[in-house]
């Protein structure tokens, strides 16, 4: 019963379609292969990034290492190289906090293998698929009928 509210809530109210499980194994992947979304696109140019530094820290934070078919890649300035941990851990910014969210999987990124965090569907592939099927289903009795 909690179990069918509690997946009400995430999905109805909150719009939210994976749980995230897991932990951090603080390998620092996150922090060295990062893509930033800016409004709706990921950037892809490195004259709008210049302009984007100015206005948040964590911008300013950031270095280009590289660019593939979805955007510019960023490595964190943060991360000691040696022992893979946040410099500013304490103060690091509410992004890298809430890390890793679903809107991820909106720009077409992914977890790193090595991750230690998994996000699950809420509502499993199969529930989607018959709930589709239930659909089309009713949509062949009323044509018949
Ligand atoms: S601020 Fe810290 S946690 Fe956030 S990306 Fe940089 S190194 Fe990683
Ligand atoms: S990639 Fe995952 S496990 Fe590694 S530091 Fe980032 S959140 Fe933690």
């Amino acid at each position: 019963m909690w179990e069918k509210f509690r997946k009400f809530i995430l999905t109805k109210i909150f719009k939210k379609h994976y749980y995230r499980t897991g932990k951090c194994k603080g390998c620092g992947q996150c922090c060295t292969h990062i893509y930033v979304k800016h409004f709706k696109h990921v950037l892809k140019d490195e004259k709008e990034f210049d302009k984007l530094q100015y206005l948040h820290k964590f911008y300013a934070d950031l270095k280009i290492i590289g660019k593939d078919e979805l955007g510019l890649i960023f490595e964190c300035k943060n991360l000691d190289p040696e022992t893979k941990k946040c410099k500013i851990h304490f103060w690091r910014p509410g992004i890298c906090r809430r890390y890793p969210q679903e809107e991820l999987f909106s720009m077409g990124g992914t977890l790193s293998d090595e991750c230690g965090y998994k996000m699950e569907p809420i509502i499993p592939f199969k529930e989607v698929l018959k709930s589709v099927e239930k659909k089309e289903n009713k949509k062949i009795i009323r044509k018949w009928f």
